[in-house]
């Protein structure tokens, strides 16, 4: 691909998938925060999805890792290692980044931690590097007015963390993260199989079950899928088949917790902005976004229309992407009041 001269790049790192947007072009890669390494050798076998393949699967001389985990960084190296595979999978081997690049890490990244991401991809030769926070990110790609007086909320479920935020004049106003969100869903629904099935299963079963029957709120019909495992009492393989009733029995604590969350937020929202919420409603991004009635859940609970983002999955990145944009106009019209002044 070469080298992206004069466009701007958004970087979304996630702790369950790291995409990347480019402008003009849109989603250029997306995949699993997941990187894989010889550590006899000290070099990258792989990172995103055939990485991920190797989970739980790899000899003792490969280390496979999930570097971002609850929404921090919990493997520095391997994150800067995986961001840098994936940019050079994405420009070929002897590509450079003459753009600006703008990266949305998870919120619970410390301040020491964002400039080490950013020295990462400062090294990949960009003119520059902005650092976003993911709720602001989110509700810029969900198409929110984040500049305007009128309050809006941003509910972003994500692998590690759901990061709930108020924003108005630009700026976040009342926020809060709990590591609560979909992987906790899977671990829910392992603990659910092993107590009322005698069933074990593994995480990937898990977020299959999740995807598949996974479910918020009543669904019209019932369905049901076939799950696979160990049988707790004989060791042995076991297939069971479970209803999207029970899934929703399955994740009603981890349900609660995000109920409870955003209730907190408006809480501590002043009473025009949350007057301003309960009107424009709640937007909610991340793939968690995509288990089924998620929405209706929390407009429920809570009473105030909850919406779906438009490709949820996508936000953070597209986010990022525009905020540079913006950076950019922003840019341009001071040169040209300069220039005025000339
Ligand atoms: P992050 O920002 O942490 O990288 P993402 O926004 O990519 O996370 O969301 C990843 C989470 O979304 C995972 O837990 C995944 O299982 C979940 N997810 C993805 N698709 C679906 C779906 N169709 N139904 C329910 N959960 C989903
Ligand atoms: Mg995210």
């Amino acid at each position: 691909m070469g080298s992206f001269f004069g466009t701007n790049i958004g970087v979304d790192l996630g702790t369950a998938n790291t995409l990347i947007s480019v402008d003009g072009k849109g989603i250029v890669l997306n995949e699993p925060s997941v990187i894989a390494k010889d550590t006899d050798r000290d070099v990258v076998l792989a990172v995103g999805q055939s990485a991920k393949d190797m989970l739980g699967k790899a000899p003792a001389h490969i280390r496979v890792v999930k570097p971002l985990e609850e929404g921090v960084i919990s493997d520095f190296d391997m994150a800067a290692d995986m961001l840098a595979t994936f940019f050079k999978q994405m420009m070929g081997q002897r590509g450079k980044i003459k753009a600006r690049v703008a990266i949305g890490v998870p919120s619970g990244v410390t301040e020491v931690e964002k400039r080490a991401v950013e020295e990462v991809v400062t090294n990949l030769g960009p003119k520059e590097v902005y650092i976003l926070e993911e709720p602001m990110a989110a509700a810029i790609g969900a198409g929110m007015d984040v500049d305007g007086t009128t309050g809006c909320m941003i509910v972003d479920i994500g692998g590690g963390t759901t990061d709930i935020a108020v924003i108005s004049l630009g700026g976040i106003v009342a926020s809060e993260s709990i590591k609560m969100a979909g992987d906790k869903f899977d671990d829910h629904i392992v603990r659910y199989m092993a107590k009322e099935h005698n069933l074990y299963i593994g995480e990937r079963t898990a977020e299959e079950l999740k995807m598949n029957i996974g479910t918020a709120y009543p669904r019209e019909e019932s369905i049901t899928m076939e799950c696979r495992g160990r049988d707790r009492v004989t060791g042995l393989p076991k297939t069971v088949e479970i209803t999207s009733e029970e899934m929703m029995n399955a994740l009603k604590e981890p349900l609660d917790a995000i109920v409870e969350a955003v209730h907190i937020v408006l809480e501590q929202t002043p009473p025009e902005l949350a007057a301003d919420i309960s009107t424009s409603g709640i937007t909610i991004t991340g793939g968690g976004a995509l288990l089924y009635g998620i929405d209706k859940r929390i407009q429920e609970s809570i009473g105030i229309e909850v919406k779906i983002a438009e490709d949820p999955k996508e936000c953070v990145a597209k986010g990022t992407g525009e905020s540079l944009e913006e950076i950019e106009k922003l840019e341009n019209n001071a040169m040209n009041k300069r220039k005025a002044y000339i």
